[in-house]
Parts: structure tokens; C-alpha cells; sequence
């Protein structure tokens, strides 16, 4: 495992009006680190992540990527978004695009490769997640499993450092959950740089490095799987466990 920081974050606040939603949250991902996020709703993990993404402005606190601060002076967001794909609980695609067309749409239109190279790529990317055969088809013809994989494909896309999913599999009927969470343990393997929002524990505890327990704002444990889960120090955790299972 390389000691390479690719997240730090320090003591991140951040506010809605009077909720305070993320307090004093410290934490460190390594290069090619899992790491799963979880805690009940309303405890601040997509919040955090979108803060992470610059799609939520922190209100004060120290975000590093990759070595360096990020602040509105020194970075132009977009370049560091560019380096942070995410994937949501719901897909978004375009629906008039084809699948091919979907993973195509951001390197093509932000990043401006030749659309060639850009095909290419996609095939190769939808070939990753077992859809290299859906390519020509429309949204509407895929399951919500094909859908979400493809979301993943148009995130990889842009060939980013770090991969951000927000419950990717939370929309999906049980069945269809393992082909996605089956895709994330391949990218694991290929020692992407992940922090998964998720509730599937089994999913946590077989491919994370580490787990970290959120509670109303605050990171309140974080530890290695087997210990996480075996033997959590925190009572807040012990009950969360406890009513997961
Ligand atoms: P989680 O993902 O753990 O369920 P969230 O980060 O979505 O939690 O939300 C944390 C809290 O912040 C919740 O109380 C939620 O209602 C509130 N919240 C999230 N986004 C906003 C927003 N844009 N405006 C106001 N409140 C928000
Ligand atoms: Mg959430």
C-alpha cells in the first residue's frame, strides 16, 4: 500500500443556516486506499463527499488533494473536480444519448479528446464494467444495475485519481446489487483510490481498508475492517452495528 495522501481533510465545517451538518471532520485516504463511509441518514456523508468535490463549499476547514490545498485561490475547481470522479444513488444519464454517447459526453466536451480516442477508451471502460455489448442502446433499455455501471463507465472517463460513490447502490432492487458492488470490488483490485457511501456491510468489511462510523456531523470511529466490525471501541458505533445487522 503506498503512503501517498491523495485526501486530507482538516477539520472540515460546514453549515446549512442553523445545521450544523459537518464538525470538525479530520480524515486521510492513501493512494489506493477503500474507504467506506457509513452512518445513519442525516449524519453529513454526502455532504462530506460533496464537499470533497467542490459541489458543496465547505465553511471553513483544510481540504488537500493530492498534496495540495485547494482554495478558490490557488485552483481552478473544475481542474480539481476533474481529478475526483463521483457516482450517485441515481444515474443521471442523458437519456437521449446512447450508452456509448453518455461515456463519450465529458472527455469529448470538457476535456476536448478527439472523439476517436474518446470511443476507444469508452469501449474499453464499458468492457470493465461487463457492458461492452450495450454500447449503441438507450438508458431506457437498461436495467437500474446496467444504468449505475454505466455511470460508473462516464465517471471513469475522465481518467480521474480518486472515485467518489454516494450509495451507488441504495436505488436498486436486491438483485441487481451485486453486479455493481462486484464492479467496485474489481476497480478496488486495480488499487483505485475509492471512499464508498454505503449500507451493504458485507461489501464494507470484504473490500475496505478502513471503515469510518459518521454521527450527527462527527467522524466518531475509524478502524481497520475485522476490528471495526468485531470489535468497535465506540458505544454510538456498537448500537449502529448493532441495528444494521
Ligand atoms: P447523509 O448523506 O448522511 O444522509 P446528508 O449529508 O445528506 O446526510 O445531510 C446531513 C444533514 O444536512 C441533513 O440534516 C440534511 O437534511 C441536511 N442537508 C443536506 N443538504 C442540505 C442542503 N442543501 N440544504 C439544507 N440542508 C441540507
Ligand atoms: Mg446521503
Amino acid at each position: 500500500m503506498s503512503d501517498r495522501e491523495m485526501i486530507r481533510v482538516e477539520k472540515l465545517n460546514k453549515s446549512f443556516g442553523k445545521l450544523h451538518v459537518l464538525k470538525d471532520v479530520d480524515m486521510t485516504v492513501k493512494e489506493s486506499d477503500v474507504v467506506c463511509l457509513i452512518g445513519a441518514s442525516g449524519s453529513g456523508k454526502s455532504t462530506l463527499l460533496r464537499c470533497l468535490n467542490f459541489l458543496e463549499k465547505k465553511d471553513n476547514g483544510k481540504i488537500i488533494i493530492e498534496g495540495k490545498e485547494v482554495t478558490k485561490a490557488t485552483h481552478k475547481i473544475d481542474e480539481v473536480r476533474q481529478k475526483i470522479g463521483m457516482v450517485f444513488q441515481h444515474f443521471h444519464l442523458f437519456p437521449h444519448k446512447t450508452v456509448l454517447e453518455n461515456v463519450i459526453e465529458a472527455p469529448t466536451q470538457v476535456k476536448k479528446t478527439p472523439k476517436d480516442k474518446a470511443v476507444q477508451e469508452a469501449r474499453e471502460l464499458l468492457k470493465k464494467v461487463g457492458l461492452e455489448d450495450k454500447a449503441d442502446v438507450y438508458p431506457n433499455k437498461l436495467s437500474g444495475g446496467q444504468k449505475q455501471r454505466v455511470a460508473i463507465a462516464r465517471a471513469l472517463a475522465m481518467n480521474p485519481d480518486i472515485m467518489l460513490f454516494d450509495e451507488p447502490t441504495s436505488a436498486l432492487d436486491p438483485e441487481l446489487i451485486g453486479e455493481v458492488l462486484q464492479t467496485m470490488k474489481g476497480l478496488a483490485e486495480e488499487g483505485m483510490t475509492m471512499i464508498i457511501v454505503t449500507h451493504e456491510m458485507g461489501f464494507a468489511r470484504e473490500v475496505a481498508d478502513s471503515i469510518v462510523y459518521m454521527n450527527e456531523g462527527r467522524i466518531v470511529e475509524v478502524g481497520h475492517p475485522r476490528d471495526f466490525f468485531e470489535n468497535p471501541k465506540e458505544q454510538r458505533t456498537k448500537e449502529f452495528l448493532d441495528a444494521m445487522m
